[in-house]
């Protein structure tokens, strides 16, 4: 084997055209004709030629040609590196443990390992591109898992809320208008301009907390009607139980839409029961508050509800 350290230029005429500008590089001349040029980066050679081929050397070119494909590699050395010959002994053959045959037998038995429900449908299906090894089917799209819906509650505690329910007496920031002289002067003039990104901003940040839900326990209430006395909307009301339609009328706001289900709740120690109209209720935590026994309290939730695949969850807050 011959060690050809150098710079040089090459060129290849055969299948294709190339040119190799001046560079370093190793170029290995083995003892079975064949040729690899080597760049210091890489595995792989910049040029390479399968033997047997014939090498002549005329001053700085060495000129390699392969007969059998009429392939022809001209090196033009401009400085050497190093020039050795070596003659190498070696016998031994690569020794392998597993093949890649073997690999498509073992998947073949267990798709599973790549992808749950996966069908194998075919081995080494030839495709445009090429061969595919595996040519398999995942989980038919229509067949769901099925419907799975996890609620996560997040109690919110008393004076521990996830917003800032300080009492501010901001007065409600008043939406832009145009000028009156040009509101006068133009009938179609839109009069109204609406809030520009910070006042809209400013107002939001006078929100109740309207994906905040009022959660009640009759275990922990003492029935001290605290909570009715604060409620800004006459929202909670402790009464004997009754038929709903005759109930709604003795709640301290009778509640007069029909379409919103009333909250009500049994198992107080006097046998009323607590209703609340969910039409009218603010969010405002103002119950939770002032209960001292925190039979009221403020809980978010998150729902995580099943999709298309069990990777694919949506949450949702309200
Ligand atoms: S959250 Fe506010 S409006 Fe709703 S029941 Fe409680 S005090 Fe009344
Ligand atoms: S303030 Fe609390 S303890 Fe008192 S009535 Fe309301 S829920 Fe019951």
């Amino acid at each position: 084997m011959r060690i050809l350290v150098a710079r040089c230029e090459i060129a290849y005429h055969g299948r294709a055209v190339t040119r190799l500008g001046a560079g370093d590089r190793l170029i290995v001349f083995k003892d079975d004709g064949s040729l690899c040029v080597h760049a210091d980066r890489g595995f792989k050679p910049l040029n390479y030629m399968a033997g047997p081929t014939s090498v002549s050397e005329d001053g700085d070119v060495i000129r390699v040609y392969r007969p059998a494909s009429d392939e022809t590699l001209v090196i033009v050395v401009q400085q050497v590196l190093e020039d050795s010959s070596f003659n190498l002994d070696d016998d031994a053959s690569l020794e392998r443990d597993g093949a890649e045959r073997q690999m498509h037998v073992l998947l073949e038995r267990a798709p599973e390992a790549i992808e749950a429900g996966l069908i194998v449908l075919e081995r080494e299906r030839a495709t445009d591109t090429g061969p595919i090894d595996l040519f398999c089917r995942g989980e038919d799209v229509k067949d769901r898992p099925s419907p799975e819906t996890v609620l996560i509650s997040q109690k919110m505690g008393i004076h521990e809320w996830s917003y800032d329910n300080d009492v501010s007496l901001d007065l409600r920031f008043k939406v832009p208008h145009a000028e009156d002289e040009q509101a006068l002067r133009d009938i179609t003039l839109e009069v109204e301009l609406g809030y520009d990104r910070e006042m809209a901003f400013k107002e939001a940040e006078r929100c109740l907390n309207c994906d905040v839900q009022t959660v009640f326990s009759a275990s922990l209430c003492i029935e001290c009607d605290a909570c009715v006395d604060i409620c800004p909307v006459d929202c909670i009301t402790f009464t004997p139980d009754g038929e709903e339609a005759e109930l709604r009328t003795r709640l301290k706001a009778p509640a007069q839409n029909l379409t919103q289900e009333l909250y009500v709740q049994d198992g107080l120690k006097t046998g009323r029961v607590m209703v609340k109209d969910e039409d009218v209720c603010l969010h405002c935590g103002m119950c939770a508050e002032r209960c001292p026994t925190g039979a009221w309290d403020m809980q978010k939730f998150l729902l995580e509800a099943a999709n298309a695949t069990t990777k694919v969850h949506a949450c949702a807050a309200e």
